[in-house]
């Protein structure tokens, strides 16, 4: 039998800037982040997990994504 795959989507809607500090909810785009093989009950097991990237709204900021 082959392995599982499990795609999970962190929910969040806004996000803190990690340079300024500002709250933005303009999603950037989504990416997906692949965790292979986890092992849960000696199954493999992949786990993609699709993470938003968002836009920084400070125009101050050098960060344009994060
Ligand atoms: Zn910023």
């Amino acid at each position: 039998m082959g392995g599982r795959r499990v795609i999970a989507a962190a929910n969040s809607s806004e996000a803190a800037c990690p340079d300024c500090g500002v709250i933005s909810a303009r999603v950037h785009q989504r990416t997906r982040q692949r965790v292979k093989d986890l092992g849960v009950g000696g199954k493999n097991i992949e786990l993609i997990v699709i993470k938003p990237r968002f836009l920084c709204t400070e125009v101050a900021c050098a960060r344009r994504t994060f």
